[in-house]
Formats: C-alpha cells, structure tokens, sequence
C-alpha cells in the first residue's frame, strides 16, 4: 500500500525533528523558502549548543509558559529522550556544570545539523529549498511560491513549523501569520523574549563598564528571581540572569508600568553581616568597597542609582548592595532577540498539534505562542512538540 503522504513547511529545528519521526512510515517531503535547511539551528550553535537541558520530566515541565498546553509533550519526550533521539542519529551529548546539555567536545554544530539532514536523505525525505510558503487554496491546500511561480500542494498531513520572528536572516521572520488569519486561525503579534535590556546608563558609566560582567548576582522582578550572571553593554543588560525574567518585563511594560529590576550583588549575605562590615566605618566608598568585597563595576552600578546625598550612609548603602533598583527602559528589538512569544494562538491548536479548524494540518516549533528561557529548553520544546504530533 502507498505510503501516505506529509509535506512539512519550514526546515527548522522542529521541521526537522517531525520530518525525522515520520520518515519511516510516510513519504516526507520538506518545503523551505532559503536555500539551505536549519540555519537558526547553526546561529543556535555559535555560541554553545545547547541542545537540551539535563532537567527532566515535571521539573522540565516548569521551564515553559502555556505550561499547561505543552505538558504532556514534554512529559512524554522530556531531555533524556531527545539525547537518546541525539544519541541514535550518531551524536554523542555531555551534561556541561550549568546542566544545559551539549554534544560531545569536538562535535560542530554543522555536523550536527549534517547528521539529521544525511538521516533524513537516507530515508528518502525529499527536501525542497527556494520555496516559499505563501497561502492556502480554498481546500486548504498550501501553495508555495518558486522562481516566481505558484505550485498547490497536495498531501494528506501538512505541519508548519514556520518559527518565529527573530534572525530573520535565518528565515524566520514571522511574515506568514497573515495566511494563517486568512483561514480564521487566531495569532498574536510577536514580541522579542530571550533578548537584552535596554537601560539608560549614563556617558561616564558606559564608557568605563560596558563589557564588564556581574558575577554571582541574584536579580528580581516582582519576587520572580534569577541567580547567575549579566553583562554589562553599551545599551543595557544581556546574559543568562536576566533571559529568564523577560516574560516579567513584558508583562509590566503591557500594563503600562515601568518595570524595575531589582539586583542582589551579595546574594549569599544576609542584609545584616553585611551592614556589621560597615557601620563603624569610615563613609567612603573606598572603603566600604573593600570591606564589602566589591568592585569597580559594582560601585560604579551602585552610584549611579542611588540618591547621591545618602549614598555612603550605610543602611542605605546595604540596600543599594542588596537590592539595587535599576529602571528599564524598554526591551532589545524583537529583530536580536534569542525567541519570540506570539504566534499561533494555542487555544487554535489541538492536544496533539493540529488546528482545531482542520486537524489534517498540525504546527509546531516557534510559530505557536509558547516561551522558555534559554538553556536547551527552546530546541526542547520544537523537539517534544515534533514527537507529540499523533498521525494514524
Ligand atoms: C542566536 C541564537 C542562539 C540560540 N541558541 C539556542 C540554544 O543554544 N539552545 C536552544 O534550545 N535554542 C537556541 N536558540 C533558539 C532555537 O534556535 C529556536 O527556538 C529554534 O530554532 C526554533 O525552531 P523552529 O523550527 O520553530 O524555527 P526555525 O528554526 O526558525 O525554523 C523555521 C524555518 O521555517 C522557514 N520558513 C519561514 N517562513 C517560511 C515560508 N513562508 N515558507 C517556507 N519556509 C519558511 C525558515 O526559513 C526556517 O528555516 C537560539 C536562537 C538564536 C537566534
């Protein structure tokens, strides 16, 4: 009997991973508007691979918002499944100090994407490159768009994973939501999550701290915490501290507030030994500098959010230690941003990933509004949401 046939849209991450559960047992075809499959997946693994995170089962369940929605994929192809999947397509995986979990030393990301992508061949996936996805015919047919033509797809299973609307140089620029809105599927416009700060730093203080990092901080947003570390840029903040408290910024900026953070640059000192350092004292930001343990960079941090005339007074100086408020000023554009939030609206969407307005076409991957921080946890969900697609 002929195999039915799937055609998915979109060579991501996700794309990818669908393409790789299904090959055994339909005819897989990938439709992909850039001329090569998987860039994001390569810019991912610029800066350390994370490809997954050693969290697993309820714990990892935790990591992402629509918690609810996107549970019982992950529950049933958590982190220890994706490094078996990893394991089985010949790439070997290390559980680095942080618990972001990478491949082996000594494997580039190319070979990694080179491995699912021979995998894939191998088992007979056709992929199509230079062909854009640009609607749906009045039977819900897709039709891409080639050398300037119109093709109409048929299959019998379609699955989107168009990503979201960041790297846009990698082709997910989020531009399709219109052909989705067209056929009565709900979205929400995107927003920039997993991205920087901007701050307004005064002239003197970028010039002689940008660059700098915070180490061992712990940072807060509405008694939401993050411990570990920032950066210190021209225009703000970036780093693994503060990627996990965007969803909380963007949720004050939505209701017109200004959001603060709140840095703890002590966090394992109580309020208290620390005020015992200074008291007795000499007011001097020298000295109270070395009694406290602290540097330049912090200093500098302190004084420029803090009232100048009772800065050195130490009550207010351990405060200002324990829990600086700094001003946001707005988000990074959504253009540099790690992820975005928005999408495809997951009340559209099935428990197994198909549109309730037709559940012959399914969606998955960063196209569905759903967030995670960084640390493996986005590949993660592309990859538990590929697996949690049910076709009979
Ligand atoms: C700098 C950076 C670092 C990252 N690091 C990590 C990390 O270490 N760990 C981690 O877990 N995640 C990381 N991520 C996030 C991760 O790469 C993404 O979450 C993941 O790639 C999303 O997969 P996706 O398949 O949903 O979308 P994508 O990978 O973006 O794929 C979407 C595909 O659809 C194609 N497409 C779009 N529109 C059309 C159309 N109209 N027709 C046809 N094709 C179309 C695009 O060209 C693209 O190939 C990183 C992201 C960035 C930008």
């Amino acid at each position: 009997m002929a195999k039915k046939k799937i055609i998915i849209i979109g060579g991501g991450a996700a794309g990818m991973m669908a393409a790789e559960r299904f090959c055994n047992d339909f005819e897989i075809a990938i439709y992909e508007k850039g001329k090569t499959i998987g860039r994001k997946f390569l810019v991912a693994g610029n800066g350390g691979f994370n490809l997954t995170n050693k969290v697993e089962k309820e714990d990892l369940t935790q990591y992402y918002r629509s918690h609810n929605f996107l549970k019982k994929a992950i529950l049933d192809n958590d982190s220890s499944k994706m490094r078996i999947w990893l394991s089985n397509l010949g790439i070997p995986t290390f559980i680095g100090t942080s618990g972001r979990i990478f491949p082996e030393k000594g494997i580039k990301p190319v070979q990694v994407l080179k491995s699912i992508r021979d995998r894939l061949i191998e088992k007979g996936v056709i992929i199509f490159t230079h062909h854009k996805f640009i609607g749906f015919d009045e039977k819900c047919n897709c039709i891409v768009e080639h050398n300037n033509s119109e093709i109409t797809l048929s299959a019998d299973y379609f699955i989107f994973s168009l990503g979201g609307a960041s790297w846009s140089k990698t082709g997910s620029d989020g531009t399709w939501t219109t052909t989705f809105e067209k056929i009565g599927v709900k979205t929400i416009p995107f927003q920039a999550s997993n991205c920087g700060l901007n701050i307004e730093w005064s002239d003197h203080f970028k010039i002689h701290h940008a660059g700098k990092h915070l180490k061992n901080i712990k940072i807060s947003i509405d008694r939401f915490e993050i411990k570990g570390e920032a950066t210190i840029t021209d225009y703000g903040l970036e780093g693994n501290a503060i990627y996990p408290l965007i969803w909380k910024v963007r949720e004050s900026f939505s209701k017109g507030d200004t959001p603060k953070i709140s840095i703890d640059f002590k966090p394992l000192n109580p309020r208290e030994q620390l005020l015992d350092k200074i008291k007795n004292k000499a007011q001097r930001t020298k000295t109270f500098a070395l009694s406290l343990n602290l540097n330049s960079t912090q200093i500098a941090l302190i004084k420029s959010f803090s009232d100048k005339k009772y800065f050195l007074e130490p009550s207010v100086f351990i405060t200002n230690v324990k829990q600086l408020q700094i001003p946001i000023h707005s988000l990074r554009p959504m253009e540099e941003a790690i992820s975005t939030v928005g999408g495809i609206d997951i009340n559209e969407v099935n428990a197994n990933f198909s549109l309730k307005k037709n559940p012959s076409i399914f969606v998955i991957g960063e196209m569905l509004d759903w967030d995670a921080p960084t640390g493996g946890f986005l590949l993660q969900g592309c990859f538990s949401m590929a697996h949690a697609i049910e076709i009979k």
